[in-house]
């Protein structure tokens, strides 16, 4: 599933080649994606220049002056830049044409998303519960120690609601929890104001380096250039159970959270 970095990653790579440029056309080929592409999504956008592109959760968000674009990976979603007239494959369900490239929306699970959020996106349902992204400095370890006071709920969990933080998706909260000997089981109220700081800073330092690695290579991520990124060779313990741990060579365990799989040292983390 595409994580917050590789969105950065998307929205970085596809920026300069539409920022500025026109909307010719929409070819919509597949509507129904998580839910439906509005059928009037051309009437909102064409001929009207891309202003900007921003990250917000892992929704990007694509503004013009007649209102913002919402696009959504979902599981296997990933966003391209094509040469014009590029012939569309199985999975390529939108192309917005520009005049001298097309941007292609291709998600063979179609658990995507395109939406038209019109003038006032942060008031849209999708974006106006979430928390802070978690490289800005309101999420800190002092927000976290607070919203955490007197709640049970593992701190694994607790970190990957997109109420608490937006974007700390699987692979990250289990490599932070690791990096940082926090048992992922331990109740989120239950873990000192110190601890927090660490995690917050590993949960930073973690994802700054995915971005800047150009995102994890999962089986149905490129980035926007064709090229997979390849963080996922520096993953100490996601994907690794029953492997030694690389600290101190007990078998890394795993335990269910909120229906994800989560991988822990028994040993390191406390
Ligand atoms: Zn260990």
């Amino acid at each position: 599933m595409p994580e917050l970095p590789e969105v950065e990653t998307s929205k970085r790579g596809i920026t300069p080649h539409i920022i500025n440029q026109p909307v010719c056309d929409v070819i919509l080929r597949h509507t129904k994606l998580r839910w439906p592409i509005p059928q009037d999504l051309l009437t909102h956008i064409q001929n009207e220049k891309v202003i900007s592109l921003e990250r917000r959760a892992k929704y990007i968000l694509i503004n013009f002056s007649t209102g913002t674009l919402l696009i959504h990976l979902g599981m296997s979603g990933n966003l391209r830049i094509c040469p014009l007239n590029s012939a569309p494959q199985k999975h390529d369900h939108a192309d917005f044409i520009f005049t001298h490239c097309l941007l292609r929306f291709t998600d063979p699970r179609r658990f995507g998303a395109i939406l038209w959020l019109g003038r006032h996106p942060e008031s849209s349902s999708l974006l106006n519960k979430l928390g802070p992204e978690p490289l800005d400095d309101k999420f800190n370890s002092r927000y976290l120690y607070t919203l955490a006071k007197g709640r049970k709920i593992p701190v694994k969990q607790f970190i990957m609601d997109q109420k608490v933080v937006t974007g700390v998706g699987n692979i990250y909260a289990t490599e932070a929890l690791f990096m940082v000997g926090i048992n992922p089981t331990r109740s989120a109220g239950n873990i000192s104001l110190k601890r927090y700081q660490l995690l917050v800073e590993a949960i930073k330092e973690i994802l700054t380096q995915a971005i800047k690695q150009g995102g994890t290579t999962l089986k149905d991520f490129v980035g926007s250039d064709g090229k997979p990124g390849y963080f996922q060779q520096t993953l100490h313990v996601y994907g690794k159970a029953g492997e030694e741990c690389p600290n101190c060579e007990t078998a890394l365990k795993t335990v269910k959270l909120a229906a994800r799989t989560t991988v822990y040292c028994p040993q390191c983390q406390k």
